[in-house]
């Protein structure tokens, strides 16, 4: 039986986890939950799995909480909530599913403990991921992918020795404006960036998947995960998303992982690693998508658009110039695309304002205080630039 915590465990990811755990009751077990403000969704959750340790984002929702559960568990606030559900749970394994950095401490807490952890969450590896790997490496703890396109890369690599890896290939669903002039983008609405072709997901996601910056901070993140450079991550749009990734070898094989556009694959790789669960969803489309349907299918891939999707070439700068330049990236996009949902920018405003982030910041060599400082200054640089454009 395995114990995992699960932080952000309200959101897309979080629900689906919960899923994936509640469907393998004899392996696994919710030893913590931790979410910020959804108190109601998080107390029928905890009514169902009973964990032992709860947090939530502040303090005056732990009342609220307490009075919706009908047992008695730990409940903890803010950053010590989520350190709490990291490293005093009992946790075998921490899923970290949060949006932004709000987990990254806990996060950096459990790796250096030795728990193995399963990373949904993006920007902590985007801001902060050499020292995550070093760290993980050094305490004898993973770091897993959630991501689908690192779980197929992650996949692809199982047996393999990283010296024969030549590169890896990305897949992108090139998101609801794929089809669409940068001029409609520019008048693209909020629900409109929200409506994904292929992928069911948050707010954060949905945005970063229409400006394709969701890639940019994927290629980071492969980086970060499995010791490349930006020369050998490439992207190609694959509007099926059957196709997760390629990983290219030396010999002149290729292989690939495929499976249908349903996060509850990878996150039940990523929690039952080493093994493999013995059923999972979705394996019909993607059978009829490689013609077992009785009929004749194709898989197309094609190049990306870099005119109408800056924010890729964004990342692979802020990957090239290394130091402190990914987490004003992260940053910095994350206060765009906050200031685009409500209303204040345009949707093609977030690539300028990202791009004047990186022009203006002065780099550091990592540390967590670096990366944190320069979190800071990238949120400030943003908001200011946002109140310059509203006026
Ligand atoms: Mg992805």
């Amino acid at each position: 039986m395995r114990s995992i915590a699960v932080l952000g465990s309200t959101g897309s990811i979080g629900r689906q986890a919960l899923e994936v755990i509640a469907s393998h009751g004899d392996r696994f077990r919710a030893c913590a939950l931790a979410a910020n403000s959804s108190i109601d969704v998080l107390a029928s959750q905890a009514n169902k799995l009973r964990p032992a340790v709860l947090s939530v984002g502040k303090r005056e929702y732990v009342e609220r909480l307490a009075g919706a559960l009908d047992y008695e568990p730990r409940i903890v606030w803010g950053a010590d909530g989520l350190r709490a559900c990291a490293i005093e749970s009992g946790a075998d394994r921490l899923l970290a599913a949060t949006d932004g950095m709000a987990a990254w401490r806990a996060v950096f807490a459990a790796t250096r403990a030795g728990i193995d952890v399963a990373l949904s969450n993006k920007e902590i590896i985007v801001a902060a991921g050499d020292l995550l790997i070093a760290d993980a490496a050094r305490a004898g703890a993973r770091v897993l992918p959630v991501d689908s396109e690192h779980s197929a890369v992650f996949q692809c690599l199982q047996g393999e020795r990283s010296d024969d890896v030549a590169s890896v290939v990305l897949t992108a669903s090139g998101g609801p404006f794929w089809d669409c002039s940068f001029d409609e983008m520019r008048h693209a609405s909020p629900a409109q960036a929200m409506r994904h072709p292929t992928w069911v997901m948050g707010a954060k996601n949905s945005i970063d998947s229409a400006t394709l910056m969701n890639k940019g901070l994927e290629v980071i993140e492969a980086s970060r995960l499995f010791g490349l450079s930006g020369k050998q991550i490439e992207v190609v749009v694959h509007r099926e998303s059957i196709v997760h990734a390629f990983v290219l070898f030396r010999d002149g094989s290729v292989k690939s992982q495929l499976a249908s556009p349903d996060m509850r694959v990878p996150i039940g790789f990523a929690l039952a690693y080493p093994q493999r669960l013995p059923s999972g969803p979705g394996a019909e489309p993607t059978r009829r998508a490689i013609g077992l349907g009785g009929r004749a299918t194709t898989l197309a891939f094609e190049p990306v658009d870099d005119a109408r999707f800056p924010c890729l070439r964004l990342a692979y700068d802020a990957l090239a110039r290394g130091g402190t330049y990914p987490a004003v990236l992260s940053a910095a996009n994350e206060e765009a695309g906050r200031a685009y949902l409500a209303g204040k920018i345009q949707l093609t405003d977030i690539a300028a304002l990202v791009a004047g982030a990186l022009e203006a910041h002065e780099s550091h060599i990592v540390s967590e205080e670096a990366v944190a400082d320069a979190d800071r200054w990238a949120r400030a640089h943003a908001h200011a630039a946002i109140l310059a454009a509203a006026h």
